[in-house]
């Protein structure tokens, strides 16, 4: 497995990869790897000749008081399980490496970038867009795989590449959970062993909702007000938001009458968790 700190490097590699008529599929992640992440490199490996992942914590979409600092890193150990994978090539430069020291552009996804976590973040999916945007660009892949247990982000992404006509195919990879249900996250790392326990309240509680609205009516007010309680109940500290939408658009719906996505996102003490599930409409 090849490792590579600067743009100057991948870029020559993969030029070389090109060269030789092979294609080549990326896995954008910022480290504290799972069997989610890792999932990200099997998808690339059936799509593409060359698997390559990134890491590195994107500092534009952490906000002043977000975790920047502190979020897991283990470089070795991300390695070896890439390695093990079957993962080619791993490109993680350091931030100087990556960015110009008045480094000043923002890409913002406008319709996508306002609601849902970004009430709580308005920063993020500006800052998201922007790293992907420049990974993309160095390393011109011909797909590139996102997890769907980041729901607006895969969405967001999707509308940039489409919008800025990027050369590059984008595949939405389905989530990766543990046997009790909850969604792998590199932040589950921080949950005490009573707020790991409740976790999975996030899960039960929107999979219950989506089940309600597929079976009733499909009108989302009560199912949402019901699957709130039951989140808090269950052992969350708060539900931030808990919001139906358009699976495309992720615009919020009242009721569930077309292709649907319950996104949510609730605090199990200092760690805040999300998760989502499809809501499947068949129309009479
Ligand atoms: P992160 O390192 O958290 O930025 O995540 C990097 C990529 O891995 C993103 O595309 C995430 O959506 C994806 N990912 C993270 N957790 C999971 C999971 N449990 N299942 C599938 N994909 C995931």
């Amino acid at each position: 497995m090849i490792i590579c700190k600067t743009k100057g490097e991948v870029k020559e590699r993969l030029a070389g990869w090109r060269a030789e008529g092979l294609s080549v599929g990326a896995a954008p992640t910022m480290g504290a790897l799972h069997e989610g992440h890792l999932s990200l490199i099997d998808v690339v490996k059936t799509k593409s000749d060359r698997a390559v992942a990134t890491i590195f914590v994107n500092p534009l979409q952490f906000g002043p008081n977000e975790d920047l600092e502190t979020y897991p890193r283990d470089l070795e150990k991300d390695l070896e399980l890439l390695k093990a994978r079957g993962c080619d090539l791993v490109f993680t430069p350091d931030r100087d490496a990556l960015f110009a020291a008045d480094f000043s552009t923002n890409i913002s996804v406008g319709g996508l970038r306002e609601n849902h976590c970004a009430v709580a973040r308005p920063q993020f999916f500006d800052g998201v867009a922007t790293i992907v945007a420049k990974l993309l660009l160095i390393l011109r892949p011909d797909c590139a795989a996102f997890g769907e247990k980041d729901y607006q982000q895969l969405m967001v992404i999707k509308r940039m590449v489409r919008d800025l006509d990027m050369d590059v195919d984008i595949i939405g990879a389905p989530i990766v959970r543990e046997s009790d249900g909850l969604a792998m996250s590199s932040r589950n790392l921080y949950l005490s062993d009573a707020e790991r326990k409740a976790a999975p309240a996030l899960i039960e509680s929107i999979s219950y909702a989506a089940s309600q609205l597929e079976q009733g009516s499909g009108e989302w007010a009560p199912v949402k007000a019901s699957a709130i309680k039951q989140i808090e109940e269950f052992g969350a500290l708060k539900t931030e938001y808990v919001n139906l939408v358009d699976a495309e658009t992720l615009e919020l719906l009242d009721v569930a009458d077309r292709p649907a996505r319950i996104l949510s996102a609730a605090w199990f003490g200092k760690t805040r968790l999300i998760d989502n599930v499809p809501v499947r409409v068949t129309k009479p």
